[in-house]
């Protein structure tokens, strides 16, 4: 059975943390060139604050307590806007995951589903507004489809960050609008949305926590 428990849910974080530490200055560079600077900073910032609250988790924490605990920090800790949305993201995945103590591909379906959900409802932006959506909702399709499938839990997340990836690329032609980057206009073209690239990173990293 590949269902996917708390201490998967944890390395997740880990890895994830493991992951923007090293990429922090590659996602400022990003984050230079359409918007302030900043997101490698602020990703890498939340994903430390979490960390030595992982070694004091109850016996008893499930996915959805560790997913909320996740975007409780997020919240409190990071600033800007990839702060709040990923916290949305993290709160609502927390919620569509709160009746299982594992995680087969239906419920990583929900928990990817509902993420996506959660910035669209915080932060209204579409498809092709060149922003984290344009890495999540590929996501989500992607998963689905490999959910339906037969895909196992690990597949489903093989294929969301798959996509996700391709999403982040496919935003580099896009003009964005909404965030900092849609002040500029044309002069985004060509380059990569932060927090599309913030969001493939992501779910690679859960991709990795499947291998233990
Ligand atoms: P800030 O822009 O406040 O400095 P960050 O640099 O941490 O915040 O995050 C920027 C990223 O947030 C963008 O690259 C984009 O992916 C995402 N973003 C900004 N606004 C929105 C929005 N309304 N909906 C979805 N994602 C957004
Ligand atoms: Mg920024
Ligand atoms: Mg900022």
């Amino acid at each position: 059975n590949s269902d996917l428990d708390t201490a998967w849910t944890v390395r997740w974080i880990r890895r994830s943390a493991e992951v923007l530490a090293a990429e922090r200055a590659a996602l400022n560079t990003l984050d230079r060139d359409i918007g302030d600077g900043d997101h490698g900073e602020n990703m890498d910032r939340g994903f430390q604050a979490v960390l030595p609250k992982l070694d004091g988790l109850a016996d008893d924490a499930t996915p959805s307590t560790v997913l909320k605990l996740l975007a409780t920090t997020l919240i409190s800790t990071v600033g800007g806007a990839a702060g709040p949305l990923y916290g949305t993201a993290f709160l609502k995945a927390a919620g569509a995951t709160a009746a299982v103590g594992t995680l087969d591909g239906m419920a990583l379906v929900a928990l990817l589903t509902a993420a996506r959900d959660g910035i669209v409802l915080r932060g209204k932006a579409g498809a092709g507004d060149k922003t984290m959506i344009d890495a999540w909702s590929p996501a989500v399709d992607a998963a689905q489809a490999a959910q339906s499938a037969g895909g196992s839990a690990p597949a489903v997340l093989t294929a969301a960050a798959d996509a996700a990836a391709r999403g982040a690329q496919d935003t580099e032609p896009l003009v964005a609008r909404k965030g900092r980057a849609s002040y500029l206009g044309e002069r985004a073209i060509g380059h990569r949305d932060p927090g599309a690239q913030s969001t493939a990173l992501l779910l690679r990293a859960a991709v990795d926590a499947t291998r233990v």
